[in-house]
């Protein structure tokens, strides 16, 4: 019995539940990962996401290689349209079976659903096995049997679920041998960006550890911050969150041991455990609200919000624009959105301020903010991403409703009070004191002039009134009111 095991969103060896599905029922595995030119072509030749796969699959090739303790088994990376790529490999090898884990984004569903065919045709089995989330699809349901929309109760459901079946890693080293040579010899090195087309990015100089082995660096770095995690992960300025979001996005890391320490820590009264273990169950929960909406990718959760109109013409695009670029004036916005630029990364609370500020001070769909995060986020995830647009613009399952409009300014004052965080990203504003750090346009112009900041010239004025604003979007969303 042989199979081929096609590595996705899960790039490790170790505790990964598609491969030793495939390693246990088969005498013979193959391992191949597909750069997919469905997704590659259309990216900017610089992508520090691409970049970070790279990197990744050739650690992983070496990993396989440990395993087995044979240099002729290895990964295969093909750069190909998966969907055809795998079917003819799998022809080629005359395997019995291809294996692979979920992923419940509608492309990839559609592209899985295309290979299966194909199999099938071919005479090939196609299996598919949950690894990336701890709950999935309809596991976690009301006692009615519908899915939550709501995440208090789905939590304490999941919560409940629990048990130490689901933490369990799989062990792939035991079935080992079972990994196979391939027929024509070793698999040539893993490709290079250039290979593939691609330019380095500034992943290199940013020191995002990459691999399984960076995952490992990161969550040790992160494990004695763990306690204080509730208290120190809402201010930007402060390292308290584990950064590792790209690896989850990836599967360079398994959310079993995450979650298994994260509860475990939780039992033994670690308050910062049991935070951190809301944040990956808020993962799990976007997750299954996508395999179950799909719909939320191109509407609102709630139809009633695909009513509003939000702005549009040139005048929209140029706000737009400013606010990708970081010149709206209001401090936090603009460091926020210079982080995002410059290293891939936000903040979770920057998130939320950033993306109040696009939907409710500058009346611009929800829908284009989502788009430019997901060209820019190194995590990017469509579910992720898609849950905390639609929280921000209050159409979401579980927002906040539509009349909590966070204030930028007091947003900045409440969580980087210092301005440690944006005299980072924006130097020019350093000089100024704190008090006027958040707003420098109420800055009186004996203080400007001591810093020697000239505003419209070093820095932006604001582009927005937010008083203004807020009373503008509350006349927007008064459509949804009528209607509910
Ligand atoms: P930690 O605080 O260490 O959290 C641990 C893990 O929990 C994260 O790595 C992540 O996997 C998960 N998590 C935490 N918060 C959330 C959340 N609100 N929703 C879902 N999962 C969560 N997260 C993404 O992974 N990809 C995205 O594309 C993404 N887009 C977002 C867009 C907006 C508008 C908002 C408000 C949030 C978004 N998030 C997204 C959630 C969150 O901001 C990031 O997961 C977090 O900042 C990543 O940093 P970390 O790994 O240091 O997090």
């Amino acid at each position: 019995h042989s199979g081929l095991f096609w590595i996705r969103r899960d790039l490790r060896a170790h505790d990964n539940a598609g491969l030793h599905q495939a390693l246990s029922e088969c005498d013979q595995v193959h391992c191949v990962f597909v750069l997919d030119r469905d997704i590659l072509d259309p990216l900017p030749r610089q992508d520090r996401r691409v970049e970070f796969i790279v990197h990744s699959l050739a650690e992983l090739d070496t990993e396989l290689r440990e395993l087995a303790q044979r240099p002729g088994v290895g990964l295969r990376v093909e750069h190909a349209r998966a969907s055809e790529a795998v079917p003819a490999l799998a022809q080629r090898l005359g395997v019995q079976a291809v294996f692979c884990n979920h992923d419940d984004e509608p492309a990839a569903l559609a592209r899985d659903a295309q290979v299966r065919t194909t199999l099938a045709r071919q005479g090939q089995a196609f299996h598919t096995r949950k690894d990336h989330v701890i709950f999935e699809r309809q596991e976690v349901l009301t006692q009615s049997g519908t899915v939550y929309g709501v995440f208090t109760p789905y939590k304490n459901a999941w919560l409940k679920k629990l048990t130490p079946f689901y933490l369990k890693p799989y062990p792939v080293a035991r079935h080992a041998a079972a990994l196979a040579d391939w027929p024509e010899g070793p698999p040539a090195p893993v490709p290079s960006l250039a290979d593939i087309g691609f330019e380095p990015s500034n992943l290199g100089a940013l020191r995002l550890p990459t691999g399984s082995r960076g995952a490992q660096a990161l969550l040790t770095d992160f494990l004695p911050r763990l306690p204080a995690y509730g208290q120190a992960r809402d201010f930007p300025a402060v390292k308290g969150p584990s950064y590792l979001s790209v690896h989850l996005r990836f599967g360079t890391v398994s959310i079993r041991q995450l979650a298994g320490l994260a509860h475990e820590r939780a039992q033994q009264g670690c308050a910062g455990a049991a935070t951190w273990l809301s944040e990956l169950i808020w993962r799990d929960f976007y997750v299954q609200i996508l395999a179950n909406h799909p719909r939320v990718v191109e509407r609102s959760f709630k139809p009633e919000y695909d009513a509003i109109e939000w702005e549009q013409g040139p005048q929209a695009e140029a706000l737009f624009q400013a606010w990708c670029e970081g010149r709206t004036g209001y401090p936090l916005v603009d460091a926020a959105m210079l982080q995002l630029n410059q290293t891939g990364y936000m903040h979770n609370r920057l998130r939320m301020v950033v993306a109040s500020f696009l939907v409710k001070d500058l009346g611009i769909d929800w829908r284009w903010g989502e788009r430019y995060f997901a060209q820019q986020l190194n995590d990017f995830d469509l579910s992720a991403n898609n849950g905390g647009w639609q929280w921000a613009s209050s159409s979401g399952c579980d927002a906040q409703p539509y009349f909590r409009i966070f204030n930028p300014i007091s947003q900045s004052e409440k969580f980087d009070a210092e301005g440690k965080f944006i005299r980072r990203y924006l130097p020019q504003l350093a000089a100024l004191p704190n008090a006027d750090l958040h707003a420098p346009w109420l800055a009186r112009p004996l203080t400007l002039q001591a810093t020697g900041l000239q505003l419209g010239r070093d820095y932006p004025l604001p582009i927005v009134q937010h008083d203004e604003a807020r009373e503008r979007t509350l006349a927007r969303y008064a459509v949804v009111k009528k209607k509910a």
